[in-house]
């Protein structure tokens, strides 16, 4: 049977109605396994069942044959039906209307796509070009420039393709059109020429300047930004919007940066290409920078699908003082803030620097940097101080002021526990320092709020361990990351077996406020040794010392110094086993992010080409969910035992 070409959208709509368990029991009997299927390989000889078909994933996998894929290739592979014929088929099944294309619509298409390659063609060659033009003679100055001012390494000036556009009118004009043979409409439409505006031919968009190629996140030159080298208007130049290029969609260094921001959960946000450039070279390379003065959200939903707990810095220049400008380098993004969708923290530099001065301005500069990472404020800790900044809470009228705009604040919080926490936050602040009158502004500032509106939410309907939401998983880790912190304050007997079990598990404390104060403790560790029968704590007063030199951090971990119940520890049998159940809780949550990790790099492999990396993956998988069985198993215990004790 001769099969039509089948249109895109026929496809997609396929693919989201099909389920895998339905197309391979019609060909496999399946028994149900937790939340797996289970049958005999219908690809290989077998007598016990080693085929599994995951219905959350989609696909399938034999450890016996290492067979695997989606519905699609598993149909391909049974009837050795070519794509289109496999879909066509589950069209028909599925009664999804067939859209086949036309040979007028194919050409469109098919025009379209050769369209983009050959942009990415000229914008690669001129790359290249800029890149070349940067060793010779005219290229001096900007060369000079890149190694001096900027202090950028060979291999860093290299990582990043920088180059120089000359500075003729038509130097690029030639070499693509009369050289290369490119039409003038194509090189027109990759953003690189100009028409005068007399109408009689073009002239180079980029001359004389330092050129930054812009990526894609697969690494495909789709634009460029460029500085001036004679202080011409303007400074910063970018290509201007293309086919490819997409300002508000795009950020530059992504292509370098994602790997790093889904490894350390964490994205940095920068303005300037310098910026991200300057703290790539200093090691800190899960850095972007946005192309304009305010982060789109578009922009930020890039990023949020490389980092799992949504852990955005956002280091904005900090030279137009105050929350205005703040809030417009946020610009769209806000309500993604409030209503919990990201985890925004601000960093302010001192003295005004951006990211690129300040790692130049010392040379402690990346450590002290890394440092100020860790320690940025979320975004409405920082907000709720720069109200108070500045004021005289003592003075009525300055006090309503401050009072009034932390209302509007709390009001757009959209999450109630999240809320009332910042409500009894506030009041602490308000109340300064005097305890007794906490729970009274606490009271006035709930008195003003609106209620909060009940929103259906589209929460996934699974309470297995091995889903749980991702919140869940935060407060659990929260928790045990506060309860080991804890116990390291108070109990001296137990700190080594913390140390020790920190390192042998390689875990790391995610909340930048605790891992504040872990940092705290391990500068203070060899300070803080006593003498045997010393019984008072030497390690508390010297954090309680240090509590002047970061009072913003220090306030978020403040409570962790105050015991609840005198007693709470005492029981040495009580300390130990809290240990292990907040450790197991700290590996649990770690699994279950590397679970996801394998998921999302398998989803991604081609089961044709890259099937051993696939079998890799899902091993790993599948050893994740052991451990996460079995730390689920140890934690319970533990608990249980903590409780009876
Ligand atoms: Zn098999």
């Amino acid at each position: 049977m001769e099969i039509p070409r089948l249109h895109p959208d026929t496809i997609e709509e396929v693919k989201q109605r099909v389920d895998i368990v339905d197309v391979i029991s019609e060909h496999v009997v399946l028994r149900k396994r937790g939340k797996d299927y289970l049958g005999l390989c219908p690809f290989h000889e077998e007598k016990t069942p080693s085929f599994s078909v995951s219905p959350i994933r989609q696909f399938y996998y034999c450890f016996g044959c290492g067979a695997g894929g989606n519905a699609f290739n598993f149909l391909m592979e049974l009837g050795k039906q070519s794509f289109s014929e496999v879909v066509f088929d589950l069209a028909r099944r599925y009664q999804v209307p067939v859209k086949t294309l036309e040979p007028k619509q194919r050409q469109e298409l098919q025009r379209q796509l050769s369209l983009r390659e050959q942009l990415y063609e000229i914008l690669a060659l001129t790359a290249s070009f800029y890149q070349h033009a940067l060793r010779q003679p005219q290229g001096e100055v900007a060369l000079k420039y890149l190694k001096t001012e900027r202090q950028l390494s060979e291999e860093t000036i290299q990582q990043f393709q920088l180059g120089y556009a000359p500075s003729g009118w038509e130097t690029l004009y030639r070499y693509l059109v009369e050289q290369k043979r490119y039409s003038v409409a194509l090189v027109e439409q990759a953003g690189l020429i100009k028409q005068r505006k007399s109408g009689n031919g073009y002239y180079d968009q980029f001359r004389d300047r330092l050129m930054i190629p812009i990526q894609d996140p697969q690494g495909r030159i789709v634009a460029f930004g460029s500085r001036t080298l004679a202080s011409e208007e303007p400074k910063y130049l970018n290509s201007p919007e293309t086919p490819l290029f997409n300002k508000s969609k795009t950020l530059f260094a992504l292509d370098k940066a994602r790997y790093q921001i889904s490894k350390q959960d964490r994205a940095v946000v920068v303005e300037g290409y310098f910026d991200a450039i300057a703290l790539h070279a200093a090691g800190i390379a899960n850095a972007v920078a946005s192309l304009g003065t305010a982060l789109s959200k578009d922009q930020l939903r890039q990023l949020l699908r490389y980092t799992e707990s949504k852990q955005v810095v956002l280091n904005f220049d900090a030279d137009s003082a105050g929350i205005a400008a703040t809030q417009r380098a946020i610009g769209e993004i806000e309500s993604l803030v409030y209503s919990g969708q990201v985890q925004l923290r601000v960093l302010k530099l001192p003295d005004g620097k951006d990211a690129d001065e300040f790692l130049k301005s010392a040379p402690v500069a990346v450590e002290t940097y890394r440092i100020f990472l860790l320690a940025a404020p979320l975004w409405l800790d920082w907000q709720i101080n720069q109200f108070l900044a500045g004021h005289d809470l003592k003075q009525a009228d300055q006090f309503e002021q401050v009072a009034q705009k932390i209302v509007k604040l709390l009001n757009q919080i959209e999450d109630a526990n999240k809320r009332n926490y910042y409500v009894r936050r506030c009041a602490e602040l308000l109340s300064q320092g005097d305890s007794r009158l906490i729970s009274l502004y606490a009271n006035n500032l709930l008195a003003q709020l609106k209620k909060p509106q009940l929103r259906s939410t589209t929460k996934q309907p699974s309470s297995s361990p091995l889903n749980l939401p991702l919140s869940s998983e935060s407060s659990l880790l929260e928790e045990a990351e506060a309860s080991l912190l804890l116990i390291y304050l108070h109990c001296r007997e137990h700190r080594q077996e913390i140390i020790d079990a920190l390192e042998e598990k390689d875990l790391l404390f995610s909340f930048s406020h605790h891992r504040f104060l872990w940092q705290q403790i391990m500068d203070l560790k060899d300070e803080a040794i006593q003498p045997p029968g010393d019984s008072s704590n030497r390690l508390l007063s010297l954090l309680q010392d240090r509590s002047i030199d970061f009072p913003e951090q220090m306030v978020q971990v403040a409570h962790l110094f105050h015991l609840k119940e005198k007693n709470q520890w005492e029981d040495i049998l009580r300390a130990p086993l809290a240990i292990r159940h907040a450790i197991a809780s700290l590996e649990y949550v770690a699994c279950q992010k590397y679970r996801r990790y394998c998921i999302q790099q398998w989803q991604n492999l081609n089961p044709v080409t890259e099937s051993e990396s696939m079998q890799y993956y899902y091993q790993e998988l599948q050893d994740a969910e052991e451990r996460i069985q079995e730390l689920e198993k140890l934690r319970q215990v533990n608990l249980l035992e903590i409780v009876a004790y």
